[in-house]
């Protein structure tokens, strides 16, 4: 994909190393001429998030080289007040739990905000025009940060504050998780799936010591039980002939 004036398309990827995010950076490097990855750091409970970025995007390299001759630079933000100014499961030892408003309490407030906003910062530094992230709708979890109207407008507010053309990008945004499998799979076929299921981390134990169909993680939390409901139901939908699909 070009641009209308024949520049080179360019866009910066919010990369966790989690399923969602790595089919995001598959999505984009399928589209645009140059990728690059950012992540933030925000006292997260465990590493083991950051590990899986490397290893994902040196996979892709390995696996994909048309991809890879693509993929440009990664880059790390640390957010340490983010931690300071959220009381959640995430960054504390506290059980996950629902809270009395429906969300559970991994919910960082308004995180998605400050990471676009973080990320445009960088792409204008880095001329970098589309940002793009794996929030969705869909989501159980329901946080209002991932709503498509709340990230539309912050890119209004981003293009006003920056007069530069971002676009931010949400291409799960109406996904379900067996639809992110499913996208996964016409992106970059088995390799792609495979790589997601061997590499990726979604986990909110940061457990990777069973490898289970879906892939590795504790199987009881709420991030490994949405992955793997979504990986059997893209089991079952694949199996099924296709004119039934
Ligand atoms: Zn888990």
């Amino acid at each position: 994909m070009t641009t209308g004036d024949g520049k080179r398309s360019t866009a910066l990827v919010l990369f966790s190393g989690g399923q969602d995010s790595t089919v995001c950076l598959a999505w984009a490097l399928d589209r645009y001429d140059h990728v690059e990855t950012v992540g933030f750091d925000y006292g997260q409970r465990h590493d083991v998030e950051l590990a899986c970025r490397k290893s994902v995007r040196s996979e892709i390299m390995r696996r994909f080289p048309d991809w890879g001759a693509r993929l440009g630079d990664d880059h790390m933000i640390e957010i340490p007040g983010l931690a300071k100014v959220s009381d959640t499961a995430l960054t504390r030892n506290v059980e996950i739990a629902m809270q009395e408003n429906g969300l559970p309490n991994t919910f960082v407030p308004g995180r998605n905000l400050l990471f676009f906003t973080y990320a445009s910062a960088l792409g204008y530094r880095r001329g970098l025009s589309a940002l793009v992230g794996g929030m969705c709708e869909t989501d159980y979890s329901g946080y209002p940060d991932c709503r498509n109207e709340t990230l539309q407008s912050l890119a209004h507010a981003i293009r006003l504050g920056t007069e530069t053309d971002f676009t931010v990008e949400t291409p799960l945004m109406y996904l379900s998780k067996a639809q992110t499998w499913e996208m996964a799979e016409t992106l970059g076929a088995a390799a792609l799936v495979d790589l997601i299921v061997e590499h990726t981390h979604t986990c909110y134990h940061g457990a990777r010591d069973e490898r289970h169909a879906w892939g590795y993680g504790c199987g009881s939390c709420p991030a490994c039980e949405l992955r793997a409901h979504g990986f059997a139901q893209w089991s079952e939908m694949a199996s099924e002939p296709v004119e039934a699909r």
